[in-house]
Parts: structure tokens; C-alpha cells; sequence
């Protein structure tokens, strides 16, 4: 359900979902902090007594702040419609408890968001809904997961933290084919980096605690689909589940939104700068960036990608060396910080061993292990790069590869 804007991305990011307030000419959007909303509305208390333009109620129904931040991200995701979620987890059990019911099936990407991961593994089978972990890359694994209850394939490209893809417009042809709906976190390609929607995702979902902020300063998350999609969700997982986002909150994802097309062409330039800087250096076995040609999905990355992004995964040998040199990083590191989370202006660089997301998060065995490990070996260093010179970011890795 894409829907082709009339203006430009940069023009977009500013001024979509916004516009003078009518009540004070104030050029800035306000924030609406507030519950609850004077009616004269005598309409029931009930999700289901919601329509179309009935106006505000309740701000877990609907708040103009977070509305406004929704059809900001609708216009750059190129879709109808958005529902904001409290994070990207929330945006994630959205999709999965509005679509999946006991009895269903669902196949989910065999290397997600950790989260994500363990909530499909455990929370989903705990409910009675049966799911399939398959590599996405893997076309044939994907077709041949398919069962006549198989309701919803959910995929993530580029994955975290690997930085594999997944090739949206075949994965889409197969999920047609079966009837089942399909989502792909797209929380490393930005709300703009990839025409998720336009590929035949369904629903494309984001932490936009990660480049929709883009500061580090504000967790969400989203999803954008068509109005029926939403809306379903809007009252099942917002209005029922409750996990909304704050109105405080969608004023700074608004804010960091607007230069979002500009952020996304400064962390792609950064990012080639230091990938090909450490596809030079002798401690880096491994660099994978979809904007590398070394990358092994670097044409599909090309077809399908706009902007590829700010994350590199690279590797320096075994674990051991890994652990050690994470150690010297959170000593020397003078820029970049040692931290989770990815996306913002700072630059964030984190270990991740195999061996220990294998137990806590992935638990793949035989040939999906093999997949994961022929990218990941025995761990990566996850590295967000953000706004800063890369001439420093590149000096500071410098310092602790050394
Ligand atoms: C961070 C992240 C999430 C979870 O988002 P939160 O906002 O932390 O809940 C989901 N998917 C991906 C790819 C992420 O990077």
C-alpha cells in the first residue's frame, strides 16, 4: 500500500504530519501532554466505539502529538498509515499479538533483534502459536517453511547484528503466494534507507529509538502498513495492550526525524570511511558493511537498498582476542562510547560473542549455526557510526586496535 509523495524526502522529514498551530501561529509543533481530551462526544467507553475522525478522547487512543509524529513516518515510509509504539518491542509484540493467534503459524527470521528472538522462541510457542526459525537469506528454507496455518513471516534486514539481508521482494512473492502477511524490521535501513513497503512488505517495522531519533535520547517504536493493518493493531496492541508511546517522547523522534535524510547520508559516508579503514587494518579478519563489494549480498544491496546505512559488524579472530580487545576498547575509547543500542549522532561499538548469544538469545544449531558463524565467526564487534568526523572515529579505533 505505498502511497507516492508529492514532495521530496528532506521536505518531507520537516514538514509531513505538521504545520503552523492553529491556535498560536507557533511554527514548532507543540507537545499535547495531555490524558485526556474535553468532549461532546457521548459515545461508549469501548475500542470498538472508535471512528474515523471522532477526534481525541483518550491519549491511549490517540494524542496529536504522537499523530503527528505517525503520519511523519507513514509519509517517509511511503504508506498509509503508522502506529507508534513505547519501543521497538512493543512494536514487535504488536505485530505479532494483533496477527498470530493460538493455532497459527508464523516463520521468523532465524537471526533477529535478540528481543525478538527470544519473544518468537519463547513467549509465542508458550501461547500456543507454532514457529518456524529459518534463515532468511535462504529463498528455499523460506518456501519450504510455509504450512496452511502459516499466518505472518516476520524478517529483518539488515539483520542485527550481522548485517545479512534479506531479499524483500522474493520473500514477498512467497508470502502472497501463501496468504500469510509480511513484516520486516527495517530498524537498521531507517525509515527512508530502504523501500520496504514499495518491495511488498506489509508491515515495516522500526526501534525508532535508533535512526527515526536518532539522538539517544528517546525509546519507540513503530509500525508503518496500510490504514486496515494499523488500525487492527492501533486497537489490539495500543488501545488493549496499552503500549503506547509518550507524547514527550514522539515530540524528540518528531525533531530527530526532520534531519533524518541528512543524518542517514552523513552515517553512510562515515560508515564507507571507516569499513574500508578497517578492511586495510592487519588486526581485522572480517568487515561487513552492505556497501562494501566484499559484502556476499552486495548487489542485492545495491537492488534494494537507498542509503546503506551506518552499521559495520567486523571480527579480529577468536573469541579470546575479541574479549580482549572489547576490554581495551572500554579503556581507550576516547569517541566512540562502549554501549548498546545503535543509530544516534555518537558512535556506539559493542562485542558479541557467538558463543554466549547462542545460549542467551539465538540457540541455532547444525546449518543454521554454520550460516550464522560463516559471518559472525566467534563473535563481531557491532559498530554504530555516528556523526563525527570520520577521521577521529578512525584515530580512536586506531588507538585501541593498536
Ligand atoms: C533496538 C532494536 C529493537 C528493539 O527496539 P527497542 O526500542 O529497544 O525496544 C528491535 N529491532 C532491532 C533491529 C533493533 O535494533
Amino acid at each position: 500500500m505505498t502511497r507516492r509523495n508529492r514532495f521530496g524526502p528532506m521536505t518531507t522529514a520537516i514538514h509531513a504530519g505538521e504545520g503552523p498551530d492553529p491556535a498560536t501561529g507557533a511554527s514548532a509543533p507543540p507537545i499535547h501532554m495531555s490524558s485526556t481530551y474535553v468532549t461532546e462526544n457521548v459515545a461508549g467507553f469501548s475500542a470498538h466505539d472508535l471512528e474515523e475522525g471522532s477526534g481525541f478522547l483518550y491519549s491511549r487512543w490517540g494524542n496529536p502529538t504522537v499523530t503527528m509524529l505517525e503520519a511523519k513516518l507513514a509519509a517517509l515510509q511511503g504508506t498509509e498509515a503508522c502506529l507508534c509504539t513505547a519501543s521497538g518491542m512493543a512494536a514487535a509484540t504488536a505485530i505479532f499479538l494483533t496477527f498470530l493467534s493460538a493455532g497459527d503459524h508464523c516463520v521468523v527470521s532465524d537471526v533477529s533483534y535478540a528481543g525478538v528472538a527470544e519473544l518468537a522462541r519463547d513467549t509465542l510457542r508458550r501461547l500456543g502459536i507454532e514457529v518456524s526459525i529459518v534463515n532468511m537469506a535462504d529463498l528455499d528454507a523460506v518456501a519450504a517453511a510455509i504450512r496452511p496455518n502459516t499466518r505472518l513471516i516476520h524478517t529483518e534486514t539488515p539483520v542485527n547484528p550481522i548485517g545479512r539481508l534479506t531479499d524483500l521482494a522474493a520473500v514477498a512473492a512467497i508470502a502472497r503466494e501463501s496468504g500469510a502477511l509480511l513484516s520486516c524490521d527495517a530498524t537498521f535501513a531507517s525509515p527512508i534507507g530502504m523501500d520496504a513497503a514499495g518491495l511488498g512488505v506489509d508491515l515495516v517495522m522500526h526501534s525508532t529509538t535508533k535512526y527515526a531519533g536518532g539522538h539517544g535520547d528517546a525509546v519507540g517504536g513503530a509500525i508503518c502498513g496500510s490504514r486496515e493493518l494499523v488500525e487492527r493493531m492501533r486497537l489490539e496492541a495500543g488501545i488493549h495492550h496499552g503500549g503506547i508511546l509518550s507524547p514527550f517522547n514522539a515530540w524528540l523522534i518528531a525533531r530527530g526525524l526532520a534531519t533524518l535524510p541528512l543524518r542517514m547520508k552523513a552515517h553512510e559516508a562515515g560508515a564507507r570511511a571507516v569499513a574500508e579503514w578497517l578492511e586495510t587494518h592487519p588486526r581485522v579478519t572480517r568487515v561487513i558493511w552492505p556497501g562494501l563489494a566484499s559484502h556476499p549480498q552486495h548487489d542485492l544491496a545495491r537492488r534494494q537498498m537507498s542509503n546503506m546505512g551506518g552499521m559495520i559488524a567486523f571480527q579480529v579472530g577468536d573469541a579470546a582476542t575479541g574479549e580482549a580487545l572489547a576490554q581495551r576498547m572500554i579503556k581507550r575509547l576516547k569517541v566512540i562510547h562502549y554501549a548498546v543500542s545503535l543509530g544516534h549522532h555518537r558512535s556506539l561499538i559493542f562485542w558479541m560473542g557467538t558463543e554466549g548469544l547462542m545460549e542467551t538469545s539465538f540457540r541455532l544449531e547444525g546449518a543454521q549455526l554454520a550460516a550464522y558463524r560463516d559471518w559472525a565467526g566467534d563473535g563481531i564487534f557491532r559498530l554504530s557510526v555516528g556523526l563525527e568526523d570520520a577521521d577521529d572515529l578512525i584515530a580512536d579505533l586506531e588507538r585501541a586496535l593498536a
